[in-house]
């Protein structure tokens, strides 16, 4: 089923504008390898257009601009988008599967979140209104004190290509909401949606340069924004990597910046659990998105006990008469796992059933190809999965793939893969499991499955993760605060904290005696 793609030019000032430099990119559809449309490719000179817009649009009527105006007032386009975005769900999540190859049940899902999260952030919006010139209670009858939020002012959003629409919308909803102006940059591997967004805010009448959408490449495009001295704040979900790019442009105006940057995030099955319901999270938690989840609890640690029994050794790798004894679930687990893997539905994210797309481009499959067979040359065994399906013969898709003998020295242990890829570990007790699971740069997820909620009320603690799921792996509200510890970044998005990411707080401090001071 071939689905038409809008052809679109960049969005600035509430008017589609050719790149200055009238450069396009080619659209890849992953599951075919074809050119299916392309997108604009925009430069320094159209982020100094975006820019100047954004800038406009907060001073524009005095008095009546986005900024000051209520936020009852932001709140009414915001529902209006939501609304338009539920509206076309099923035409959005088709271009978000064409673009980026996630199973189109999984994208109609994104699209759902979308409206939502635009509907969330219009009740904050609202509530906004209400919490201004909270007073403070000081300490001298002489004065009085109270707190003004008001928005940063013109922000840049830079994103990624996994969620392209979902992603741009935590940010874009409570920027937006907090009454900041913006210019989103989404990743040029999957820009359709987002282009789709901007005729949504021509459609829902949304001021003039209040949000500009800008696509391109990420040096040519996203650099430019970053370092922009009229740009006030950075909101970045991506790679680590680049996320240190950000910071250190940033840094050179001492500019405020949110990173919702990469992970290796651990999920921990502990001995008294329910098989299947384990296996269902470990496997979701993992494949979900074709594997393409910055949280995807992508390290499987589970229990297994060991014992001091010379007659029980299992053979060579084993320390001295170390064996493992039969009731560990170790073996029972994994041998699930595997079997339900491989039942796994590959096809054309369209098809009717499918569970797992192929990756976004070819230079993802490359890569975690690449990591596949380091793992493999390194002694890593790989229990299912590690090729390209024989059905498929075109397109980037990666069987879903688990891989154990790892050691925590590995490449496939220590790094985030980004696809289809499950390692898996054993551990003996609570404090090793904790401990391997804390053994790693990144910090933004983690799974914790067992029956005994006390030990999950420990092992929460212990972890150091910026989200701890319990008795489940990925789940995911806009209420509640998203983002990372370490590598992973910092800063939280969603919930009351996503809109404070776009807000300043100023205080206002007033001498309220007839005496003299
Ligand atoms: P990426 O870092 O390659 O690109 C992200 C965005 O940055 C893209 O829009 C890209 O064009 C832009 N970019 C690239 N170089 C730039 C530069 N020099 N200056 C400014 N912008 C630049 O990441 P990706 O491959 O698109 O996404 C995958 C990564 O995103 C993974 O590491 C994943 O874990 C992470 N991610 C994190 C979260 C989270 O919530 N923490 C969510 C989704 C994805």
């Amino acid at each position: 089923m071939a689905i038409p793609i809008p052809s679109r030019q960049l969005f600035i000032d509430g008017e589609w504008r050719e790149p200055v430099k009238k450069k396009r990119i080619p659209i890849i559809n992953p599951s075919t390898e074809n050119i299916i449309g392309d997108i604009p490719a925009a430069t320094a000179e159209d982020v100094e257009l975006a820019v100047d817009a954004a800038r406009k649009a907060l001073s524009r009527n005095k008095g009546k601009d986005w900024a000051s105006a209520s936020g009852a007032f932001r709140a009414k386009y915001l529902r209006a988008i939501a609304a338009k975005v539920a509206e076309r769900k099923s035409e959005l999540a088709k271009l978000e599967a064409v673009d980026c190859g996630k199973p189109l049940d999984e994208a109609a899902w994104d699209i759902d979140d979308v409206s939502a999260c635009f509907e969330y952030y219009a009740d904050l919006a609202e509530a906004l209104d209400a919490k201004q010139k909270a007073p403070i209670s000081l300490p001298m009858e002489t004065f009085k004190s109270h707190v003004l939020k008001e928005p940063i002012g013109v922000v840049g959003l830079i994103t990624p290509w996994n969620y392209p629409l979902l992603m741009a919308t935590w940010k874009v909803a409570p920027a937006l909401a907090a009454g900041c102006a913006a210019i989103l940059k989404p990743s040029e591997l999957s820009s359709v949606t987002c282009l789709e967004l901007a005729e949504v805010c021509k459609e829902v009448g949304l001021p003039p340069g209040v949000l500009n959408i800008l696509t391109g490449l990420g040096p040519e495009a996203g650099a430019p924004l970053a370092s922009h001295p009229h740009v006030d704040k950075i909101a970045f979900t991506g790679s680590t990597a680049t996320g240190s790019k950000i910071m250190a442009a940033a840094a050179q105006m001492v500019k405020p910046v949110s990173l919702e940057l990469g992970g290796k995030s651990p999920i921990l099955v502990f001995e008294d659990v329910d098989l299947d319901k384990a296996a269902e999270w470990t496997i979701f938690g993992c494949f979900w998105t074709n594997g393409q989840i910055c949280s995807a609890t992508s390290r499987l640690l589970v229990h297994v006990r060991h014992v001091r029994c010379r007659w029980l050794s299992v053979g060579p790798g084993w320390p001295d008469g170390l064996g493992a004894v039969p009731e560990s679930i170790a073996a029972e687990f994994l041998e699930k796992l595997v079997g339900w893997t491989k039942n796994i539905k590959i096809s054309d994210p369209l098809e009717e059933g499918c569970r797992l797309g192929p990756v976004v481009s070819g230079g993802q499959y490359e890569k975690i190809m690449e990591f596949i067979s380091t793992a493999k040359s390194e002694g890593a065994t790989i229990l299912c999965g590690g090729a390209r399906p024989q059905h498929l013969k075109k397109g980037f898709f990666i069987e879903p793939t688990i891989i154990t003998d790892v050691n925590t020295s590995m490449q496939i242990w220590r790094e985030e893969v980004f696809g289809p890829v499950l390692c898996v570990k054993t551990f003996s007790t609570e404090e090793e499991a904790i401990e391997l699971a804390n053994d790693t740069h990144y910090g933004l997820g983690a799974a914790v499955i067992s029956n005994d909620l006390e030990r999950c009320d420990r092992v929460t603690k212990a972890l150091q993760a910026g989200i701890v799921w319990v008795n489940c792996s990925q789940p995911c509200f806009c209420q509640a605060p998203w983002g990372g510890n370490k590598r992973s970044g910092f800063g939280r998005e969603l919930g009351e904290w996503g809109l404070e990411n776009y807000l300043s707080v100023k205080q206002v401090t007033q001498y309220i005696s007839d005496e003299p001071w």
